[in-house]
């Protein structure tokens, strides 16, 4: 979920209570689109003690529809990806 600002249009990932520029509190909340455009991605293999009993994994940024970049895991073999691909953004526990 992201903030949109009623005054100035104004979209918050994370999501902001207040506009930043307008500094009202009249903003909605709206759920982020499911699909996005990969740009970037690299894979993790040093990992902080909270991670080590994870196996290496892939990080990626993707550009969403709604006009910012979601930083999250990406569930697919490094080498099948390519940059622009259309990959779908999944809230996972
Ligand atoms: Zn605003």
């Amino acid at each position: 979920m992201y903030t949109q600002c009623k005054m100035c249009g104004g979209k918050y990932l994370p999501p902001q209570v207040d506009c930043p520029k307008c500094k009202t509190s009249d903003v909605e909340w709206r759920e982020v689109g499911a699909e996005g455009e990969l740009i970037t991605w690299t894979v993790i293999y040093a990992k902080s003690a909270g991670f080590s009993h994870h196996g290496d994994y892939v990080v990626g940024i993707v550009k969403m529809p709604d006009g910012f970049n979601v930083t999250a895991s990406i569930d697919a073999d490094p080498k099948a990806l390519k940059p622009g691909m259309k990959v779908r953004l999944v809230v996972d526990r």
